[in-house]
């Protein structure tokens, strides 16, 4: 099973089978998967922040200096986001997943 929700308004979708490019029903705002968690990476691929290549280049940075280093960090160092974008991106993953039982 599949959970998306809207970090705008908070309403949620369930899917048998994995979907993409969900769309809010009451508000139109693109839905996250929070079940199973979206990693950073990936919603930044979502909201066309970066493409998947350079989020797949930056983890293989960190499994090289420390996979415990977090890869937004990576991802600023390398210049691959601002760090306003991070903080944005964060923001929307913490309200996202708040109070959500997975
Ligand atoms: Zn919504």
């Amino acid at each position: 099973m599949f959970i998306y929700k809207c970090f705008s308004c908070g309403c949620e979708v369930s899917s048998e089978k994995e979907l993409s490019d969900v769309v809010c029903p009451k508000c139109g705002e693109k839905m996250l998967r929070v079940k199973p968690p979206m990693k950073l990476g990936e919603i930044l691929v979502h909201f066309g922040l970066i493409d998947a290549e350079k989020v797949e280049r930056a983890l293989d940075i960190q499994k090289r200096i420390d996979h415990h280093y977090p890869l937004g960090k990576i991802l600023v160092k390398l210049g691959l986001i601002s760090s306003n974008q991070l903080y944005e991106i964060l923001g929307i993953q913490r309200k996202a997943f708040f109070g959500v039982k997975l």
